[in-house]
C-alpha cells in the first residue's frame, strides 16, 4: 500500500494527511507528524476524507440533457455542446450575458484558469464564487482598516495568546485545529472570551460568555471599546504612531455605554465591561471570528468594529495577536487570492485599474480586458432571473443549496438558455443543468490549496480520475481551446502555478519546489523569502491603520407578530457545507443523519413542541419540516438550523438581503416562526 501526502479537502485549517492507495483506489486516510497545523492529528472529517472518492454516486462521465433527461455522452459531444453554446450566446447577447462560478473546493490553479477563461476568452468580469457568501465582508472591512483582508496571524501562534476573543465562530465544530490551539492557550492560562448567541463547546472553557442577540455585534463591540476608553485601557502609543482617524472612533463609541450595549445585545453591562477589561489588559490578545460576524447586512461594519478593537489596544502586528477571520472551505482563501472574484485579478489587483488590466492583457496576449466590475454570485443569479444573464458555467458550486432563498436561485437557474455544471456529483444544481462535466476529486489531481492562515500547500494526485472523469484544470483548458482561446495551453498544474506566481506579488516567490514540505504563508514576494506568519509588523499594508467607526443597525428583518423568533443558520461537526461529500460518507452520516432545528425549552413548551418531535419552521420565503432538538444551547427567541440537509434545506428560509458594500447575504438572522407538526 502506498501513501500519498496531500491536503484535506474540507475546512480551511488545511491539515496535511496521507492517502493510502491500493489497487488504484484510495482506501484510507492517516495523519502525518510535523505539519504545523495538523500536528499529527485529524478531525473526524479528515479521517474519513477518502470515503466519498469512490462513492457509487460519483459522476464518471459527461451528461447532456436530451428530451428533458440527462444522458451519458462522449466528452467530445459534451464539450462541443457546452463551448459552442457559450460562444453563440456571447456573440448574440454580448459577453456580460455569461456568468462563471468558480469553486472554493477546487485548486488555486483551477480557479486561476476559470477567471482567465471568463476574462481573457470571453471578456467578462462576471466571475465569482462562494467567498462572496462567507467572507466578502472580511475582504472589504479589513482591506479598509488594515490594507489586507486575510487572517493577520498564523494558527500556531494562537496557542501563545494571553487572551482570545472568539466571536461568531463555532470553532470546535468548524475549524477543529484552530480550536485545539485556542484550548492550548487556555491550558497555558490564557483567558477566553466567547461571544455567541448559542452556547457552543468553547463556552465551557470561557472566562466570559457574551450571549448576544444575532445582529447586535457592532453595539456589543462598541460598548467594549467605550469601557476601554472610559477606563483608559487603550494603547496610546500604538494609536498615535500607527493609526489614523482615532477621534472619529472615540466620538462614535462614546455613545455606546454598556447599558446601551445591554439594551441592544441582551448581554448584561457588567459582562461587557469584564470582557473589555480582560481583552485590553492582555499582553497579546487575538480575535478569532467567522461567519457569525460576516453573514449580516452589517457584515462589513462588524469586521470594521473588530479591527477597531484590535487597533485601540495595539493588538496587531505582533505574534499571537491580530484579527483572524477563519475561512470556511479548504480553498476559499486561495480562490480569492487568485482572482475568482468579480472585481479583482489575482493578488487583489483591481479590474478597474488600467495598469493592472494592461499587465494581465500583456501576459495573456490579448488586446484588452474588461474594466467594469462584474456580477457577484447573488447578483448573477438575480440577473439570470430577469433575463440579463443567459448562460452560466458553474464549477464545483451548488447554489441550489448554498444560496439564500433557494426558490429565487432556482428561478434564476431555470431561466437560463444554457447551464453548464462541472462537479463530481450530480448535485441539486447539476440536476438543473443542460450539460454536466464530470470533474475529479482532490485525490485525483495535482495543484495547491491555500488555507485560512494564508499557507499555500500542495495537493497531490493519488489515483487516476474515476471512470471517464477529468481533472478540472484539463476540462477548462480544453474548453478554452474550443472557444478559440490559445493562451490556455499548459503542460500541467505546475505550469499554471508558475504563471500565477509571475502575475501575483504575494505569491511571486513561490514555486512547487519551494512549497515542500509544508507550504509557505503569503506574502512571499521573492524567491528565497521565508513567507510571512503574521502581517502588519511595523506598518500596516495600507500604511497607517484606519479606524472606521460603525453605528449599530438592526438586521434586515426583525421579529414581529407573524414571525416572532430569530432564525440563525450554520454548520455542524460531522458535515460540511452543502453536504455533497460528507453526506456520502457513511461514518459521518451515521453520526448525524437528519436535519434538525435547535429551540429553547421555553419556546418549545410554549408551542407544544416535544424533544425529538417534528417541527415546521417558516419565514417569509418558505417553510421546512424537521426534527426539534430542545436545548438550552440556544437562547429563548432564537432558532438554529444547520444548512447541510437538502431534504430540509435551511436556505429555503434565509433572507437574501445583502450587505450594501460586500454584497454578502444575511444568513445569520431572519424573522421566523415555528410550530409543532400535526
Ligand atoms: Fe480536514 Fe479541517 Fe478536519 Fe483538518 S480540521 S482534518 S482540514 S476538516
Amino acid at each position: 500500500m502506498a501513501g500519498v501526502l496531500t491536503t484535506c479537502p474540507y475546512c480551511g485549517c488545511g491539515c496535511n494527511m496521507e492517502l493510502q492507495v491500493a489497487g488504484g483506489r484510495v482506501v484510507g486516510t492517516s495523519p502525518v507528524g510535523g505539519h504545523p497545523v495538523a500536528q499529527g492529528s485529524l478531525c473526524v472529517k479528515g479521517w474519513n476524507a477518502h470515503e466519498f472518492v469512490h462513492s457509487p454516486d460519483r459522476l464518471t462521465g459527461p451528461l447532456l440533457r436530451r428530451d428533458g433527461r440527462l444522458a451519458p455522452v462522449s466528452w467530445e459531444e459534451a464539450m462541443d455542446f457546452a463551448a459552442g453554446g457559450l460562444k453563440r450566446i456571447a456573440a448574440e447577447h454580448g459577453p456580460d450575458a455569461l456568468a462563471f462560478f468558480s469553486s472554493a473546493k477546487c485548486t488555486n490553479e483551477e480557479n486561476f484558469l476559470m477567471m482567465k477563461l471568463a476574462r481573457a476568452a470571453f471578456r467578462t468580469n462576471n466571475v465569482d464564487h462562494c467567498a462572496r457568501l462567507c467572507h466578502a465582508s472580511s475582504v472589504v472591512g479589513l482591506a479598509e482598516t488594515f490594507g489586507s483582508g486575510a487572517m493577520t496571524n498564523s494558527i500556531e501562534e494562537l496557542a501563545q495568546a494571553d487572551c482570545i476573543f472568539v466571536i461568531g465562530s463555532n470553532t470546535t465544530e468548524q475549524h477543529p485545529q484552530v480550536a485545539a490551539r485556542i484550548l492550548e492557550s487556555v491550558r497555558r492560562g490564557g483567558a477566553l472570551i466567547v461571544a455567541d448567541p448559542r452556547s457552543i463547546r468553547l463556552t465551557r472553557f470561557a472566562k466570559v460568555h457574551l450571549r448576544h442577540r444575532p445582529g447586535s455585534d457592532v453595539a456589543l463591540v462598541n460598548s467594549m471599546m467605550h469601557v476601554i476608553l472610559a477606563e483608559k485601557l487603550e494603547n496610546r502609543e500604538f494609536i498615535s504612531a500607527r493609526t489614523e482617524n482615532f477621534e472619529a472612533l472615540a466620538r462614535t463609541v462614546r455613545a455606546y455605554p454598556p447599558r446601551r450595549g445591554e439594551a441592544i445585545s441582551g448581554v448584561p453591562a457588567d459582562l461587557i465591561a469584564q470582557a473589555a477589561r480582560t481583552y485590553a489588559r492582555a499582553k497579546a490578545a487575538a480575535i478569532v471570528y467567522s461567519m457569525g460576524i460576516t453573514q449580516h447586512v452589517t457584515g462589513v461594519d462588524n469586521v470594521r468594529s473588530l479591527a477597531n478593537l484590535a487597533m485601540l489596544t495595539g493588538n496587531v502586528g505582533r505574534p499571537s495577536t491580530g484579527v483572524n477571520p477563519l475561512r470556511g472551505q479548504n480553498n476559499v482563501q486561495g480562490a480569492c487570492d487568485v482572482g475568482a472574484l468579480a472585481n479583482v485579478y489575482s493578488g487583489y489587483q483591481s479590474v478597474t485599474d488600467p495598469a493592472a488590466r494592461q499587465k494581465f492583457a500583456r501576459a495573456w496576449g490579448t488586446d484588452e480586458l474588461p474594466g467594469q466590475v462584474g456580477l457577484t454570485v447573488v447578483e448573477a443569479i438575480n440577473a439570470a432571473a430577469d433575463g440579463r444573464v443567459k448562460a452560466m458555467y458553474i464549477m464545483g458550486e451548488n447554489p441550489m443549496m448554498s444560496d439564500p432563498d433557494i426558490r429565487k436561485a432556482e428561478k434564476g437557474l431555470r431561466s437560463l438558455e444554457l447551464l453548464i455544471v462541472q462537479d463530481i456529483f450530480l448535485t441539486e444544481t447539476a440536476r438543473l443543468a443542460d450539460v454536466v462535466l464530470a470533474g475529479a476529486s482532490f485525490a485525483e489531481k495535482d495543484g495547491t490549496f491555500t488555507n485560512t492562515e494564508r499557507r499555500v500547500q500542495r495537493v497531490r494526485k493519488a489515483i487516476e480520475p474515476v471512470g471517464q472523469a477529468r481533472a478540472d484544470w484539463e476540462i477548462l483548458c480544453d474548453f478554452a481551446r474550443r472557444v478559440g482561446c490559445e493562451q490556455m495551453s499548459y503542460a500541467g498544474p505546475e505550469d499554471v502555478f508558475n504563471e500565477l506566481a509571475e502575475l501575483t506579488p504575494s505569491y511571486h516567490g513561490m514555486s512547487y519546489a519551494r512549497l515542500e514540505p509544508w507550504g509557505l504563508l503569503w506574502p512571499c514576494p521573492e524567491p528565497g523569502h521565508p513567507g510571512t506568519p503574521y502581517l502588519h509588523q511595523g506598518t500596516f499594508a495600507r500604511g497607517k491603520g484606519h479606524f472606521s467607526p460603525a453605528e449599530h443597525r438592526p438586521p434586515d428583518e426583525i421579529p414581529d407578530e407573524h414571525y416572532d423568533l430569530i432564525l440563525t443558520t450554520g454548520r455542524i461537526y460531522f458535515h460540511w457545507h452543502t453536504g455533497s461529500m460528507t453526506r456520502r460518507t457513511n461514518p459521518l452520516n451515521r453520526e448525524s443523519p437528519e436535519a434538525f432545528v435547535e429551540i429553547s425549552p421555553e419556546d418549545a413548551a410554549a408551542r407544544g413542541i416535544r424533544p425529538g418531535g417534528r417541527a415546521r419552521v417558516s419565514t417569509r420565503r418558505g417553510a421546512i419540516e424537521l426534527t426539534a432538538r430542545v436545548t438550552e444551547d440556544v437562547a429563548p427567541g432564537v432558532l438554529f438550523i444547520p444548512f447541510h440537509f437538502h431534504e430540509a434545506a435551511a436556505n429555503l428560509l434565509t433572507n437574501p438581503a445583502l450587505d450594501p458594500e460586500a454584497k454578502i447575504p444575511e444568513y445569520k438572522a431572519c424573522a421566523a416562526r415555528v410550530e409543532a407538526c400535526p
